[in-house]
């Protein structure tokens, strides 16, 4: 196989949390001749010991193979590794794909940057857990040009899961990742209050948490139709109308509150959803507040 299309293409993976390894160990895993490199010292002896190069500066890294991954805490921490100059100047002509997480501009600027010093770049995203690395439950989300990724397509399967182009915007993987995000730490909020509501209540977290996968179980079917809605600008509340909604809300601040929990999340809900039905939308379903917040 060619050193830039066969699996057998050699790799970098720049970055040793817990993220940057299991996807170095995914590579090894997979047969993938790979390199190493972190800030810090001493995160890769489990890779080296298991076949990985380990690289002494992050530009000898960057110059062992034609794809390097970077995968650390933020853009602030890539900029920080792939824009000193000896390393910028290594990774002249060959594929960089950061996978670490940020925002779309931060994407888009990457890829100007790129773009300006000879680098060949994919942006991506990871969409699931360090321990599905390798697996079939791994999602990765790329973007940028089609064919510098249908070029190292193969190599990026070494790493498990499904793997989606998602066009050439290279800020459209952030896109979607602060998009999936949103979903992840808003439920997770809703779930932590839910918690400390019902542990105030004297219901267990064991009691409540099977009823919670029920309530889990619902959103599927609504996440269609919301998206349904919000794309044709169609709000229709006829089975859950938002003065209904608004009404549960309200339970749940009065509740909290009795106790003397934070009911701040649960108010600016409310207060959302009470817009909704000031501006004589009272009949319309909830995804109605997609409008309400973005001034529309
Ligand atoms: P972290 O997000 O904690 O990132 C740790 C890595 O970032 C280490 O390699 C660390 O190096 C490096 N780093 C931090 N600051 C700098 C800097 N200024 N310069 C150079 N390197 C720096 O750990 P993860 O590995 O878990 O996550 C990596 C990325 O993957 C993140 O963007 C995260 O959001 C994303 N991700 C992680 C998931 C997970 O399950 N862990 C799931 C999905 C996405 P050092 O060791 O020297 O501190």
């Amino acid at each position: 196989m060619s050193a830039h299309t066969g699996r057998s293409s050699a790799v970098t993976v720049v970055g040793l949390g817990p993220m940057g390894r299991a996807l170095a160990a995914a590579f090894l895993a997979a047969g993938v001749p790979t390199t190493v490199w972190n800030r810090t010292p001493g995160r890769d002896a489990d890779l080296v010991a298991a076949g990985a190069r380990a690289a002494a500066s992050a530009a000898e890294a960057v110059a062992a193979s034609p794809l390097t991954v970077v995968c650390v805490v933020n853009y602030d921490a890539s900029d920080a590794v792939l824009r000193e100059e000896t390393v910028t100047a290594a990774l002249k002509g060959r594929t960089l794909v950061n996978l670490s997480a940020d925002t779309p501009g931060r994407a888009r600027d990457t890829a100007e940057w790129a773009a300006r010093h000879g680098v060949r770049y994919l942006d991506g995203a990871i969409m699931t857990p360090a321990p599905t690395i390798g697996t079939d439950d791994a999602v990765f989300l790329h973007s940028g040009p089609e064919e510098l990724y249908e070029e190292h397509r193969p190599v990026l399967a070494a790493l498990g899961g499904t793997h989606t182009h998602l066009g050439e915007d290279p800020g459209r993987a952030a896109a979607y990742d602060i998009a999936l995000l949103d979903i992840f730490w808003t439920a997770m909020a809703g779930y932590v209050h839910a918690l400390a509501v019902a542990r105030a209540e004297g219901v267990t977290g064991a009691e409540l948490a099977p009823f919670a996968q029920g309530i889990a179980a619902i959103l599927p079917p609504l996440f269609t139709e919301f998206a349904a809605d919000t794309d044709a600008g169609t709000y229709s509340g006829a089975i859950n109308p938002i003065t209904s909604a608004v009404s549960t809300m309200t339970h749940v601040v009065h509740a909290a509150e009795a106790h003397g929990i934070d009911t701040s999340l649960m108010r600016v809900i409310e207060g959302q959803a009470r817009r909704v039905v000031a501006r004589g939308h009272g009949s319309d379903g909830y995804s109605r507040v997609a409008d309400v917040i973005t001034g529309r």
